[in-house]
C-alpha cells in the first residue's frame, strides 16, 4: 500500500502561545509553582505534545482524570510528576502501585485502599462546598491520614470563574481542613481561581481551560493568546441559485444567487450543530458565514465574496474561544474537549 493522503482538516496548534500562557499563568501564580490540568487529551490538542512543550516551559505537575490518560504519558514523564484525579477503584490498584504517579485520593474508602496496600506517595483531594469529588469535611482527621505520604492537599473552586459567595466560603473552608492534612504542599486553583487573587494560590496551582486559549475571566483579556486554529479543506465549489436551499432541513435558502463552499469538517470533528448557521470560516481576512446546518462530515460557507476559492484551498474556522462559544452556544471547555481524531494536529 502507498501512503495514506494527507488528512483534510487540521488543527495548527501554536506551541509558542500554549507556553506563553503557561509562562504568563505561572506569574500570575506568585510564589506558587504552576502546573497544568493536561486531562481529555490536553483539552483535545493532544496530550504528549502538550506535556512535551509545557515541561519545556518549566512546567513540572500534571494532572490527567484516568489511569489510561495517565498510561499513554508514562514514556514522556522526565522529571515531571503526574497525579490522577479520580483516585483508585480496587480496579485501578494494581496499575496505580506499578507507575510513578500519584493517585488522588477522593474519600474514605480510597484511602483505605491505598493505605491496605501500602502504596507510596499520593495525592488527597479534600471537598469544601462543590460536592462533587473529595473527602467530606466531616471525614478530615488525623487519624484518617495516618500512615499515608500525602505529597499535595487539593480542593476544587465550583464557581471561580463568577464573583460568586461560594468562592470566599471555599477559600476558608480549604484553609482551616488543609491545616489539618500532612501535606507537604496545598493545592486549590485552577484557571480562573488564579485570577481570584493572592490568597488562593497556595503552593501549586492547576490551570487548563487557560493554557489553550481560554478566556476563564475577564481579568485574562490581552493576556491569553489563542493556541487552537482549525483548518478544513474545500471539496467543491457550487452555485446555489435564488430559491434553492442548503443542507440537511433546509433552513437556509438563498434570497438571491450565492457561492457555498463545502468544507471537510462536521459535528463528528466536534463543529457542533450549534455552529448552524452562525459558525464563520475566515480566508486572508475574509469572513465566511455558514450556510445552513452543520452536517456530520461537511460544512457549507458562502464565498459569495471570495471568487478565488476553489476545491483544494484551505480555509480557517473563526475558534477564538470567546466567539465561538457566542456563536455555538457552548462552553470553551466543550468547543475544545469536542476536537475530534480526524484533525491532523500540526504543532508550529
Ligand atoms: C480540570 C481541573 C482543573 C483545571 O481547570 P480549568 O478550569 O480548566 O483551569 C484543575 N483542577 C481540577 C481538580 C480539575 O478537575
Amino acid at each position: 500500500m502507498t501512503d495514506i493522503p494527507p488528512a483534510p482538516l487540521a488543527l495548527h496548534l501554536d506551541s509558542a502561545a500554549l507556553k506563553a500562557n503557561w509562562q504568563w499563568l505561572a506569574a500570575q501564580s506568585g510564589a506558587a509553582a504552576c502546573g497544568a490540568a493536561i486531562k481529555a487529551n490536553g483539552y483535545g490538542l493532544g496530550a504528549v505534545a502538550v506535556m512535551a512543550h509545557l515541561q519545556a516551559a518549566g512546567c513540572r505537575d500534571f494532572f490527567v482524570a484516568t489511569w489510561a490518560e495517565a498510561a499513554e504519558l508514562l514514556p514522556h514523564l522526565g522529571e515531571a510528576s503526574l497525579s490522577v484525579l479520580h483516585g483508585v477503584r480496587a480496579d485501578d490498584m494494581a496499575f496505580a502501585l506499578s507507575t510513578p504517579f500519584r493517585p488522588v485520593l477522593n474519600s474514605p474508602e480510597q484511602v483505605a485502599r491505598w493505605k491496605a496496600a501500602n502504596g507510596g506517595p499520593c495525592d488527597v483531594m479534600i471537598d469544601t462546598g462543590m460536592n462533587r469529588l473529595g473527602i467530606d469535611p466531616n471525614y478530615v482527621n488525623a487519624a484518617l491520614f495516618e500512615g499515608l505520604t500525602i505529597e499535595t492537599v487539593l480542593s476544587h473552586f465550583a464557581c471561580a470563574d463568577e464573583d460568586h459567595a461560594l468562592n470566599g466560603i471555599q477559600l476558608n473552608a480549604f484553609r482551616q481542613l488543609s491545616a489539618g492534612v500532612p501535606a507537604r504542599r496545598r493545592s486549590l486553583s485552577n484557571s480562573a481561581g488564579i485570577l481570584l487573587g493572592a490568597d488562593g494560590h497556595f503552593d501549586l496551582t492547576r490551570p487548563g481551560l487557560a493554557l489553550y486559549g481560554g478566556l476563564p475571566r475577564a481579568e485574562a483579556a490581552g493576556h491569553i493568546t489563542q493556541v487552537v486554529r482549525p483548518r478544513a479543506q474545500v471539496l467543491q465549489r457550487r452555485t446555489v441559485r435564488a430559491g434553492e436551499s442548503v443542507g440537511y432541513g433546509a433552513t437556509y435558502v438563498a434570497e438571491r444567487e450565492r457561492e457555498a463552499a463545502v468544507l471537510n469538517l462536521g459535528y463528528a470533528d466536534g463543529y457542533l450543530r450549534g455552529f448552524s448557521g452562525t459558525g464563520v470560516a475566515l480566508l486572508d481576512g475574509t469572513r465566511l458565514p455558514v450556510l445552513g446546518r452543520i452536517s456530520m462530515d461537511l460544512t457549507a460557507v458562502d464565498v459569495s465574496d471570495a471568487p478565488w476559492i476553489a476545491e483544494g484551498d484551505w480555509v480557517e474556522i473563526d475558534f477564538d474561544l470567546l466567539s465561538a462559544a457566542a456563536q455555538s452556544g457552548l462552553s470553551q471547555y466543550e468547543l475544545l474537549t469536542g476536537l475530534g481524531r480526524r484533525y491532523e494536529r500540526r504543532w508550529v
